[in-house]
């Protein structure tokens, strides 16, 4: 493998790739912690995904139990 090395040294010192690894790295490791979802009118936790019939043509919904908000924008915060 002679030549890897060299190449590799190439890449990590490009500071737009460090920043995009730096960046996949924080994603992937933030894909491991569980997120919840919070209405953003009321703020409560009890979010339940909603699935019209053509569901598959749109965003994915949620509609809260609540306050009865229903939209695709929710709050997204990690777990405590
Ligand atoms: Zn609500």
């Amino acid at each position: 493998m002679v030549g890897s090395p060299t190449l590799l040294r190439g890449f990590g010192g490009s500071p737009a790739l460090k920043r995009l690894i730096s960046i996949l790295s924080k994603l992937r490791h933030e894909g491991f912690k569980r997120r919840k979802l919070f209405c953003p009118r009321c703020g409560s936790p009890k979010l339940k995904p909603y699935s019209p019939l053509d569901g598959w043509l749109t965003p994915s919904q949620y509609v809260c139990e609540e306050c009865g908000y229903r939209g695709a924008i929710v709050l997204e915060a990690e777990e405590a």
